[in-house]
């Protein structure tokens, strides 16, 4: 592990002020880890820049010193990716949280890092227009993390993820120079489709500019019982065979059902096994005959019951217990794993077979709530972090849950990246040549090898601790 100079943290303090470089045991806590649960290391400082010229100055004194450092947003990464490894820094860009302006005409919003995704939505609002990309933890994750991770929503099958949306970065590079990135029209390399998705391994982005939606003329939102997720399954695929896109096709089961009853009260049909939440959006005409045609292919999938949402209200409600179901899961056990594989939708039922089987050898339950039109699943492997032997189970189930989702022609990551987590994975999916490719290009990038170092590609042995305690508080 590289020693942080006592120099370095000196010159900062002077940059920043004392108040924003944080080097108190307690405090670092904090920052040790991400959303997940299953790693954590102490960083050797935490700093807080206002502005792309002090994070300019952070990486500038680090690459003098030879440190480290990992750009972090709200830290609600599931993949270890705001880990500072190597004993580096935490660029922390939360207080970077003023959205610089919006741009009616030209639908478009300028925002710091730090912006809360939901916020810049709240802020369009008042002009009819939102920003759609909408993770589950849209009310506290940052456009700097979205960006870095790709991320997607319940909405984005119809919509598209962050890429689809960004249209410009202003990004402080790995060598300290500040750059912009992306813009209309612009020949040459697609580098702002090579930094969305990059993790925060190629540079720290220090603005962000997006595309902003005219919000839909109107919505309908359909919640589907079924008696169990093989049927539901089925209605996925039958959905979108017939030609019909929703906005957003989600799936819950039983015990992300009972547990969001048990721990917020939100009244869902008792019997089912699984449920379906399709929402359709546009404008008005069209829209109550596309959701009559989600009804009855539930229906002909053998649904128990499909009800609508009609009212603001009642669409809120749904929406919230969506969001609040990996919250919820609190109420079943005292930690949960959360994997995030893609599979081609037709291959839905044999994956969720598969995940049972795999818990069932292992002894383990398992909770799924995923984008089910996207065929990005979210098994949530329950267990007590407190048990190592447990803990062991865990990790090898969900590593094999991995293995199928690949197997089946998927991926390793829908949304949550692949971090300090799924590097080893990559070997899954890449061949030697297309890995050394990848790593040429981090290289070019970052030729110091300080700028985030240890996530997203093969280093071999782990060399990230596995963590004892509980993480499920930063949820
Ligand atoms: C309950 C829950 C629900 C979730 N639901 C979804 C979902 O529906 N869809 C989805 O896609 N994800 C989801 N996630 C995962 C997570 O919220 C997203 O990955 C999110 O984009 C992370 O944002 P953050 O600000 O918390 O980033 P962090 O966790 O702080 O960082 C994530 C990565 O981004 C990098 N980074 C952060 N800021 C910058 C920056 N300014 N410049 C460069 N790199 C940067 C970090 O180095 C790190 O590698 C969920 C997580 C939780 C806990």
């Amino acid at each position: 592990m590289t020693a942080t100079p006592d120099a370095l943290l000196a010159s900062l303090a002077r940059r920043l002020g004392q108040d924003r470089v944080l080097t108190d045991p307690s405090e670092l806590v904090v920052y040790e880890a991400d959303g997940s649960t299953m790693h954590d290391v102490t960083p050797r400082a935490v700093v807080f820049p206002r502005g792309t010229e002090e994070v300019a100055a952070v990486v500038q004194a680090c690459l003098a010193n030879g440190v480290a450092f990992v750009a972090r947003g709200a830290g609600t990464g599931l993949s270890g990716g705001a880990m500072a490894l190597d004993g580096g820094i935490v660029v922390a860009l939360n207080r970077m949280d003023r959205i610089l302006g919006i741009d009616v005409e030209d639908r478009r919003a300028t925002v710091e890092p730090g912006v809360r995704n939901l916020a810049v939505s709240e802020a369009a609002a008042r002009h009819g227009l939102f920003y759609a990309p909408d993770p589950s933890s849209q009310a506290v994750c940052t456009l700097g993390g979205n960006v870095a991770h790709n991320s997607g929503g319940p909405h984005t099958l119809k919509h598209g993820v962050t890429v689809n949306h960004v249209l410009g970065v202003q990004l402080v590079t790995p060598w300290g120079e500040v750059v912009r990135v992306g813009g209309p029209d612009r020949p040459g390399y697609d580098l702002l489709a090579l930094l969305t998705g990059a993790e925060g391994t190629l540079g720290i982005v220090t603005e962000v500019e997006v595309a902003l939606r005219r919000i839909p003329e109107g919505v309908r939102t359909l919640l589907a019982s079924f008696p169990d997720v093989d049927r539901a399954s089925a209605a996925v695929s039958a959905i979108i065979g017939a030609g019909i896109v929703p906005a957003a096709l989600e799936m819950m089961d039983d015990v992300v059902v009972g547990a969001l009853e048990a721990a917020f009260g939100f009244a869902f049909p008792s019997d089912a096994g699984a449920l379906l939440l399709v929402e359709s959006d546009g404008p008005e005409p069209g829209l109550d005959r596309e959701a009559a045609d989600v009804a009855e292919v539930c229906r002909a999938h053998g649904a128990l019951d499909v009800r609508s949402a009609d009212t603001a209200a009642e669409r809120a409600e749904v929406w919230t217990a969506r969001k609040k179901a990996f919250g919820a899961l609190g109420r079943v056990a005292r930690h949960y794993y959360t994997q995030d594989g893609v599979i081609p939708r037709t291959r839905l039922p044999d994956m969720l077979r598969h995940v049972r089987e795999v818990a069932a050898r292992h002894g383990l339950r398992v909770a799924n709530v995923f984008h089910a039109g996207d065929g990005n699943l979210h098994p949530c492997i329950l267990f007590d972090e407190d048990d190592a032997a447990t803990r062991a189970k865990v990790l090898e189930a969900g590593a094999e849950i991995l293995r199928h989702c690949v197997e089946l022609g998927g991926s390793l990551t829908g949304e949550h990246g692949v971090g300090v987590e799924k590097r080893e994975a990559m070997a899954l999916l890449f061949s030697e040549s297309d890995l050394e490719l990848m790593r040429r290009l981090s290289d070019a990038w970052d030729p110091a090898g300080l700028c985030n170092p240890g996530k997203v590609l093969p280093m071999g042995a782990g060399c990230v601790e596995l963590s004892p305690r509980a993480r499920q508080a930063a949820l």
